[in-house]
């Protein structure tokens, strides 16, 4: 930074302002950031530069711009220091509910109804009626019954929870067949055969991957068998010559053998997605008619809403899955039951859901809406970048994510971004240089070049894209 570099390190050191001198005209950092966290910064900063001078490598200047250098660092430094690493970012990767970013976007009501919980005391165990201690559960519960048709409901963490805490209730000690085709992973940390063993339950493996049938899991049942588990394949299908049992048939023989037939959905889809011309995915409502006793799925995948997992079934078994200690443990805060009780109410009325619930918004958006927002973009992305990159509208495929619908797609649009030079290292800044904007651009590099799928992008958001291109400074033009 410095060209010249001073000749005397002693002369310089003692133009080095003492903290005091510098804590004395830091008075609004102080008083916005603390007097202790203020001071010291200002040691850190001073003993830098002491460093630096006595190193040889500081010019020589007077006290004055010493200590207007260190209060301009203080400012940047304690500025940086409290800013939080978790931020807000555009989600252009063309897959919707994606886990690595958050899943799904919350709708406006849901935010209010979480800063009214967040901001005051309320009546979350608490019984206003008699005014008695009352049940977290209760606020949903009734929600959650009507929308699936189940008898009883409870919530936990996420739905990796729910399935532990689940077992570990229904199945402790015990045997669960599970079919081979059925053993999935999801997000490279939830595996069936580990949460089995975590739960402290065992794995009976039934079936082939591809073919299971009735008589498998009629093999398997002996007095340990504590219920039969089918688990939606969410992320992957098994094509070809596979069989599997319907829910149907699992749910009369683990009746015939006085056991709970449960069923992992994954994602909690409440209602029947073909009716907007989507690939069409089990209703909580359609496994609870099918004889399902208990169910599991996530909050905040195809319902839309906060991470949690539920729980819904038959009230016996609830009754026992909430007396198990691990509840207590795994159970929802106030804010995640105000934005799913606000998320669970827009599924009451089904007309205006499309437009209330930004996951259904942006699932059920129009290729034709996407492909113009497209094209209102690309003069403004080539102006930025410059003559060094072409960009072009090509058709893509938005996937769902989470593991919904996984060989399902969304027709979408995206501009597809190549650096002129064709190197695979200017691909690689440009992406880079997507993600280091001040909101960041999450978009992926497929086939060579960078796609930018704007399934996702808000109409609102528009504009703020459009305006932060202009920060797009550290690219080759
Ligand atoms: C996603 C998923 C889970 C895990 O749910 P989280 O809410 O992410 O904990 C478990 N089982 C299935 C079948 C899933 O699709």
């Amino acid at each position: 930074m410095n060209t010249s570099v001073s000749g005397n390190p002693a002369k310089s050191l003692r133009q080095l302002p003492s903290v005091d001198a510098v804590l004395k005209q830091a008075t609004a950092l102080v008083k916005e950031y603390g007097h202790d966290l203020v001071t010291v910064k200002i040691q850190l900063l001073l003993g830098s530069r002491r460093e630096s001078m006595l190193a040889g490598n500081e010019s020589e200047a007077d006290s004055t711009t010493i200590t207007l250098e260190i209060l301009n660092q203080l400012r940047l430094a304690l500025e940086q220091d409290s800013q939080s690493s978790l931020m807000p970012v555009f989600n252009l990767t063309g897959t919707i509910l994606h886990t690595n970013l958050g899943r799904a976007v919350l709708p406006r009501c849901a935010l209010d109804a979480v800063a009214a919980a967040a901001s005051d005391s309320v009546n979350l165990e608490y019984d206003l009626q008699n005014g008695e201690r009352g049940e977290r559960d209760s606020h949903f519960e009734s929600l959650v019954c009507e929308l699936t048709g189940a008898e009883a409901a409870t919530a936990v963490n996420n739905n990796a929870a729910a399935v532990l805490l689940l077992l570990n209730t229904l199945a402790l000690g015990k045997e669960v067949p599970v079919s081979r085709g059925e053993l999935v992973e999801i997000g490279g940390s939830f595996r069936i055969p580990e949460i089995m063993e975590r739960s402290d339950c065992t794995l009976v493996e039934v079936g082939a991957t591809n073919r299971t049938h009735l008589k498998d899991y009629q093999k398997a049942i002996n007095d340990n068998t504590a219920l039969l588990l089918k688990v939606h394949t969410s992320n992957y299908r098994i094509e070809g010559f596979t069989a599997e049992v319907a829910e149907a048939e699992l749910a009369a023989l683990a009746s015939k053998n006085k056991i709970p037939f449960v069923m992992d959905m994954g994602s909690g889809c409440l209602v029947d997605l073909a009716q907007y011309g989507l690939p069409s995915e089990p209703t909580a409502a359609q496994a609870i008619a099918t004889g399902a006793d208990l169910i599991t799925f996530s909050g905040d995948k195809l319902l839309g809403g906060p991470q949690c997992g539920i729980i819904a079934g038959k009230k016996v078994l609830i009754d026992e899955i909430r007396n198990n200690p691990l509840k207590r443990a795994l159970r929802l805060d106030k804010m995640t039951i105000a934005a799913l009780v606000a998320v669970l109410n827009l599924y009451r009325n089904p007309s205006s859901l499309l437009q209330e619930l930004p996951a259904m918004r942006q699932l059920t958006r129009s290729l034709d809406d996407v492909h113009a927002q497209a094209e209102r973009l690309c003069s403004p992305m080539q102006a930025a970048l410059g003559m060094g990159y072409e960009v072009v509208i090509e058709a893509t495929d938005s996937q769902i994510g989470s593991g919904a619908l996984p060989v399902k797609s969304i027709p979408s649009a995206a501009l597809v971004i190549s650096p002129l030079c064709g190197k695979d290292k200017a691909l690689r800044d440009l992406e880079q240089a997507f993600r280091r904007l001040p909101k960041p651009v999450i978009g992926r590099i497929h086939r060579g070049a960078y796609w930018l799928d704007f399934r996702c992008l808000e109409p609102v958001a528009e504009q703020n894209f459009i305006e932060q291109l202009g920060s797009l400074e550290r690219i080759p033009k």
